[in-house]
């Protein structure tokens, strides 16, 4: 299996280059994000308690992120080639849950990238896509925030990889196709 985590600040590209990577590497695209604010759209009880974090822009607690992970996990078909872990894992506790999760399954993490986009261009990515995302944590107190937790709780997951000589650092700035191209080069180079 070849499995990436597509690491970087809210509004870096992950969702984008995630999706370019799962069309060209036929890789599942496991969005912890998504998988969210699906839950939250059911109207259901875990999803209102979601909802509680997640408008606030702070992180849902590691346990719970971690069982709905290991639950669609758990649902994908034998022969997947591998996996694009997009926005997980977000803490140093979600990655030492993922490693163990992976290597029960006898596989591990391959790389992680990390997409690096300067804090103006990620505000003024962010509040554009608010014009048109309908995400209620597209907005500016908000994302603040979130750019807070990631410098405080994600940006250790990427030391905690580089330690493990799997880290890359992409220069996120450009058009989406150069970055893809950035990516590539390092995927291809595995
Ligand atoms: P994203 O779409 O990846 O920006 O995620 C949106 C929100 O969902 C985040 O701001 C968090 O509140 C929550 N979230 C997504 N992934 C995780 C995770 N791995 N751990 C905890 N909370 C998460």
């Amino acid at each position: 299996m070849l499995n990436i985590i597509m690491c970087g600040a809210p509004g870096s590209g992950k969702g984008t280059q995630s999706q370019l990577m799962v069309n060209k590497y036929r890789l599942a695209h496991l969005s912890t994000g998504d998988l969210l604010r699906h839950e939250v759209a059911t109207g259901s009880e875990l999803g209102r308690m979601i909802e509680s974090y997640t408008s606030k822009g702070n992180l849902i607690p590691d346990e719970l992120m971690v069982s709905i992970l290991a639950k669609h996990i758990d649902s994908l078909p034998s022969d997947t080639p591998g996996l694009i872990l997009d926005g997980f894992p977000r803490t140093v506790a979600q990655a030492e849950a993922l490693e163990q999760m992976l290597t029960q399954r006898g596989t591990q993490t391959d790389l992680l990238i990390d997409l690096d986009v300067a804090h103006d261009e990620l505000i003024g990515r962010l509040l554009n896509r608010g014009k048109t995302s309908g995400r209620s944590d597209d907005n500016i107190d908000t994302i603040r925030t979130r750019l807070q937790v990631y410098e405080q709780q994600t940006r250790p997951v990427s030391d905690f990889y580089k330690k493990r000589g799997k880290q890359v650092l992409i220069n996120g700035m450009g058009s989406v196709d150069d970055i893809f191209g950035r990516i590539c080069a390092c995927v291809d180079a595995l």
